[in-house]
């Protein structure tokens, strides 16, 4: 008896019932081993359970499998070629099935005898007709291989086609489903009322009824979301086993530097900076997330922290992943910070090898506790005397890896990581199983609420574009500024001003009396500072950019952004641009510009935008959209996939998984009683090397 996740070990070549052929259709399909097979599950069911009428199919426009005798071959003539009409009786129809270039039909579909018929049937030139079917030969007393049960529907290739495919699939499971073990334990699947593994393998690829398909997936669902449970509950366990030797018993200074800030916090920041200093005074090392919208002032927190830190004996580290926003927090903690720690150093992929040789003594010998970087932390030459806390800045953009990679510099560090992605509550149990959650649900007071429009544009000329231009121009007068992003570079589209280049002569021409900036990832770090630093400075007024603003770029003074090519964006990544204004106390304006002719999803997308700016309402509807996966980035998350159970569906079963999962763990800690072994199999890849074995 195996795992099913064992079978990975054999490859498809050692199948003894699948053909040579089979063998390379299942290559095709990029199938490499038993595992991938069974794994390679049905994307949609075709209910051929029963046999019902023609007339049901003729009254609710579906297909339908009737039991059909042929009494007649027919034939038309159409494109200099004869085309075979094959005539049915079905009950009390009479209908013809169409066979367009099939001509071989009349030897496969004999006069007199009977077949499994599944059909689109309508009514065409006086008859009932069809020309989409699938046909079986009935024959009494044998049972049929693609009717009487629900049949699987599996995505295909060139070459591969869903009858063999399913043979395929069925040799497989009948030379291996013997051998699948179970990973729940028995007092679960009694209690949660599921069925085995067995079962469910052959229940997604050959269920008898529609109803025994749902049941295999609730069980694999569950298996899923389970493992993940108890992925993160096992690495909550596993962090607080680690203990740490640092102490922070001093805020003052932290205190003094929120009293400089020139505003009040908002209660969330207030919240927030409480949980930090609870986790810093704990015996274990904090993780935490700091989940907050765009624009609810998440750094400042972040940099009461490491001044706390700072102010501590302990240095900290802040890493965000591009360098404008690396320089932009850099220049902010430098002017904020307090008399106390050093100032903070700055390390991005274009400091200067004299300045960065600099950096790297402070941080070895000591003396710099401050730093704000970019990737270019995670280089070995980097080493820390003293690192106790890290802040991971807009993390949704970092990988497991790079995460695990600096926290190596120090020894179980603090971490915060913050994102401004809401997510909804379910998926923040699932990625973030592992971590503390604290919310700022608030923007600061005195925000006005972002005015969004939705201009859809043919033609420059068009009256509502020209409006928003004047509009625009008005802002300029009035001494704000515009942002106005595109899609693209350079333009492969004619046809559309998607392009950064062509629409940054067009904003030449159009503003001649202020000043146009060009930002994009392809332009050199040099560069690309010189332009963000002139736009945060007010000497650049409008700035052309791709979405390398999307992340992070603070410049209060600009209160418009015009989106164009906006139906090429995702609603997370339009709710990330247009929070680039609304950040001062200025009124500020939203413009999406599309074409007229714009998908239904599109449609969608722009209303929801102009109506909401509520950044959970967005991601919620976003994720329903795109699927999770997509815009979190589960792929990298460090945890179990997610193949059938949906994190966002399945809520209770979701709830039901993690409460089991605590439950495991708490009476047996490193799943080591026998009944837990394939539990344990089942996540022990995702844990930390060290914590299976030890304890
Ligand atoms: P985000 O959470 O998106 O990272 P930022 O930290 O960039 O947001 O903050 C957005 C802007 O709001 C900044 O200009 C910041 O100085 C300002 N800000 C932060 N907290 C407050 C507050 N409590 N009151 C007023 N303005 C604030
Ligand atoms: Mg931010």
């Amino acid at each position: 008896m195996m795992y099913l996740r064992e079978l990975s070990g054999i490859p498809v070549s050692g199948l003894s019932t699948v053909t040579k052929r089979q063998k390379g259709l299942l290559a095709r399909l990029g199938l490499k081993s038993v595992y991938d097979v069974l794994m390679y599950f049905p994307f949609r069911y075709e209910d051929r359970s029963r046999v019902e009428s023609v007339a049901d199919g003729l009254k609710e426009n579906r297909p339908v499998t009737v039991l059909a005798r042929v009494i007649d071959h027919q034939s038309f003539f159409f494109n200099r070629r004869n085309h075979p009409k094959i005539v049915i009786e079905a009950g009390d129809y009479r209908a013809i099935l169409v066979g367009f270039n099939r001509p071989y039909l009349v030897n496969s579909l004999k006069i007199g005898h009977t077949y499994w018929v599944n059909a689109l049937f309508h009514y065409k030139y006086n008859e009932i007709q069809a020309a989409a079917f699938d046909f079986e030969e009935y024959e009494e007393g044998k049972e049929p291989k693609h009717f009487g049960r629900v049949l699987p529907v599996y995505s295909l290739t060139e070459e591969v086609y869903q009858k063999e495919l399913r043979t395929i699939v069925e040799k497989v499971l009948t030379e291996y489903l013997g051998t699948i073990d179970d990973e729940l334990p028995d007092y679960l699947l009694s209690a949660r009322k599921l069925i085995s593994k067995k079962e469910a393998v052959s229940g997604i690829h050959r269920p008898a009824t529609i109803d025994e398909m749902k049941k295999a997936k609730l069980r694999l669902a569950y298996e899923e979301l389970l493992s993940i449970q108890l992925v993160v509950r096992m690495k909550r366990e596993f962090q607080r086993e680690q203990p740490k030797e640092r102490l922070y018993p001093r805020e003052e200074l932290m205190r003094s530097f929120l009293a400089d800030l020139g505003f009040q916090l908002t209660q969330g920041q207030e919240s927030a900076i409480a949980d930090i200093l609870k986790d810093f005074r704990a015996p274990h090392s904090m993780h935490r997330l700091l989940q907050g919208d765009v624009g609810s002032g998440k750094t400042v927190v972040a940099f009461a922290a490491m001044i706390c830190a700072a102010e501590n004996g302990l240095q900290s580290a802040l890493m965000v992943p591009t360098e404008s926003l690396a320089i932009q927090h850099y220049r902010k903690l430098s002017a904020l910070c307090p008399a106390g720690p050093t100032p903070p150093a700055l390390l991005t992929g274009s400091t200067p090898p004299e300045e960065r040789s600099a950096i790297l003594e402070g941080l070895e010998n000591g003396s710099i506790s401050l730093v704000i970087g970019t990737h270019a932390l995670l280089q070995p030459e980097v080493t820390f005397r003293n690192l106790g806390f890290i802040v991971f800045d807009e993390q949704h953009k970092f990988g497991v890896e790079q995460r695990i990679a600096l926290a190596r510099k120090a020894e179980n560090p603090d971490i915060l990581v913050m994102t401004a992605t809401p997510i909804p509550r379910t998926l923040t149990l699932t990625l973030y199983g592992d971590l503390e959650v604290s919310v700022i649900a608030s923007l600061p007071g005195g925000r006005i609420p972002i005015k969004t429009k939705w201009v859809k544009r043919e033609h420059d000329t068009d009256e509502a574009y020209r409006k928003l231009l004047s509009f625009a121009e008005t802002q300029l007068s009035k001494g704000f500024q515009v942002y106005v992003v595109t899609p693209l570079i350079d333009g492969q589209e004619s046809g559309r001003k998607d392009d950064l280049k062509r629409m940054a002569e067009f904003l030449k021409t159009r503003f001649k009396q202020f000043r146009v900036g060009v930002l994009h990832g392809r332009m050199s770090p040099d560069e690309k500072q010189k332009v963000f630093e002139e736009f945060q400075k007010g000497e650049i007024q409008i700035l052309a950019a791709t979405t390398v603003i999307e992340v992070g770029i603070d410049v209060p003074n600009a209160t418009l952004i015009i989106i164009e090519g906006a139906d090429r964006f995702g609603l997370s990544q339009l709710h990330q641009l247009r929070g680039r204004v609304g950040r001062g106390g200025n009124a500020s304006f939203c413009a999406l510009i599309t074409p007229t002719d714009v998908s239904e999803d599109t449609v969608q997308r722009m209303e929801i935008m102009v109506e909401t700016q509520d950044g959970f309402r967005i991601a919620e509807e976003d994720l329903r959209q795109r699927g999770p996966g997509e815009i979190l980035g589960i792929e990298q998350s460090g945890l179990p996939e997610l193949k059938v159970a949906e994190v966002f569906r399945d809520e209770k079963l979701l709830l039901t998984a993690r409460s089991d999962a605590e439950t495991i763990v708490r009476s047996d800690i490193r799943l080591t009683r026998p009944q837990h072994e394939g539990l344990s199999s089942g996540v022990v890849k995702w844990l930390p090397a060290s914590y299976l074995v030890s304890g």
